[in-house]
């Protein structure tokens, strides 16, 4: 992103309205006390704009949602400026012009809420409807029979709503994938592959992650049509402040080592990962017993369950939250201080965007990471996928004692296989767990407990 000629404004200089936003979404942005754009913003703002394809990879905590919010806003209002002669006929339902898919239902929400916010200040009202699995799918139908020119959805909820004639996608003309590449994975691969075959041939497609794969790319390459590429992982000014540190200690004392802690290092509030469900209940009762306000996040809580522990975490009633994955992508806690990876993920790609809930919107932030003889070949890898070496600490009182891995190691695959250490013997996720749990995350599957 250096040298004279490049097209993306200076972020330093730049306002938002330098880049071809209107007056009410300039207001909006003004009222929400953002004056000067993120990287990201500048780049991609102008870009969807123009209409064509982006795929935009920009740290986590970057602003990434007000990247493609905003445009899709703009969009929205022009088509709307030009007139009902765009529109569908008289008492037909309003078109639905953007779709912005989202990997879990937290995330969906809070894009919700993005959009919500930034279409504040516009002059013709907006409609915008936000539904994803685990609650009730009558409402959500009855939210959308006047139509909404954006829909922000988790798939399994969309094409069960689609299947239940409350919305059709004929009229889209742009499509957002937020967290790209987890959208593009194995997981929702049949999912997708349902929602673009419904979509229209001709639309924009803006594609935005922290993290591309290689063999992600290549699907994200096959979607695009001459995209405009943006990759600002790079820019100084976006590059989270994350302190990260690595403690040894034995797999048994994590739990004591992390209630020391949270009582020593004075973390105001604290998002520990685990590897399993089973283990954010465990580690959440372990905690709570002690008087710390824990409690756990996964898929097989309810969505109501779900909703109120966030809601409480970003409250501040809760001081911990112990997560499966299900939290590592995307979600937003303003100025969360500290991220503990308890059990080390499966990839490198998740670590970054578990540690990427610190250190946010120019905050900075400490991630925590135990690693243990069983898991310090795995945590390499990570370092190396960083292009980072962390260096190892012990705490006393809590000194690793076992140096010799536990697990038989040549059978293992550290990518499939990272830590071994969930903690739980015989708790480890299978290729169908993760599966359900993908579909769980995604919503309203036939095969989520929770939906409908
Ligand atoms: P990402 O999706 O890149 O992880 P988000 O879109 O969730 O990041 O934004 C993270 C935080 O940054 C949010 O609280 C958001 O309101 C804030 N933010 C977004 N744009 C700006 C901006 N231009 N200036 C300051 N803060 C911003
Ligand atoms: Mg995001």
């Amino acid at each position: 992103m250096s040298g004279p000629d490049h097209a993306v404004p200076d972020p330093v200089s730049a306002g938002f309205a330098e880049l071809g936003l209107g007056p009410g979404l300039q207001q909006s942005v003004d009222e929400l006390g953002l004056s000067t754009p993120t990287p990201v913003q500048a780049a991609a703002i102008p870009a969807a704009l123009a209409g064509g394809d982006v795929l935009a990879l920009a740290q986590t905590g970057s602003g990434k949602t007000l990247a493609f919010v905003l445009p899709i806003l703009q969009q929205i209002e022009d088509a709307h400026r030009r007139g009902p002669a765009s529109r569908a006929g008289a008492g037909a339902r309003r078109p639905t012009r953007a779709l912005v898919l989202a990997p879990t239902r937290e995330l969906a929400l809070q894009i919700g809420e993005a959009i919500r916010d930034a279409s504040a200040c516009l002059n013709a009202p907006l409609r915008w409807g936000c539904v994803f699995g685990g609650v009730s799918i009558n409402a959500q139908m009855m939210g959308l029979r006047g139509g909404a020119d954006v829909v922000v959805a988790t798939p399994g909820r969309l094409l069960d709503l689609i299947d239940h004639n409350a919305l059709s996608l004929d009229g889209v003309q742009t499509l957002v994938l937020d967290e790209a590449d987890r959208l593009l994975d194995k997981g929702f691969e049949d999912e997708l592959k349902r929602v673009l075959a419904l979509l229209p041939a001709r639309r924009q497609h803006l594609l935005f992650s922290a993290t591309l794969a290689p063999e992600v790319e290549a699907l994200a390459e096959q979607l695009l049509h001459d995209p405009t590429r943006i990759d600002v992982r790079a820019e100084a000014v976006s590059v989270p402040d994350i302190h990260q540190r690595a403690i040894q200690v034995d797999a048994a004392q994590r739990t004591p080592l992390l209630r020391h802690l949270i009582q020593t290092e004075g973390w105001r509030q604290v998002l520990v990962f685990v590897a399993t469900r089973h283990a954010c209940d465990m580690v959440a009762l372990k905690l709570q017993r002690h008087g710390i306000r824990a409690a756990a996040f996964h898929a097989d809580a309810s969505q109501t369950a779900r909703r109120e522990v966030l809601q409480a975490f970003k409250a501040g009633e809760l001081q911990v939250v112990v997560a499966t994955d299900l939290a590592a992508r995307g979600l937003h806690v303003e100025a969360l201080p500290a991220v503990v990876n308890h059990d080390l993920p499966r990839s490198p790609d998740d670590h970054l965007h578990r540690i990427g809930r610190t250190a946010r919107a120019g905050h900075s932030g400490v991630a925590v990471s135990f690693v243990n003889a069983d898991n310090e070949a795995h945590f390499r890898l990570i370092e190396k996928r960083q292009g980072l070496r962390v260096p190892r600490e012990q705490v006393p009182g809590f000194e690793m004692k076992q140096t010799a891995p536990t697990k038989p190691q040549p059978l293992r695959n550290p990518l499939t296989d990272p830590d071994g250490t969930g903690g739980i013997k015989g708790k480890r996720k299978s290729k169908k767990d993760k599966l359900r749990e993908a579909a769980a995350a995604g919503g309203g599957t036939g095969s989520d407990p929770h939906a409908a």
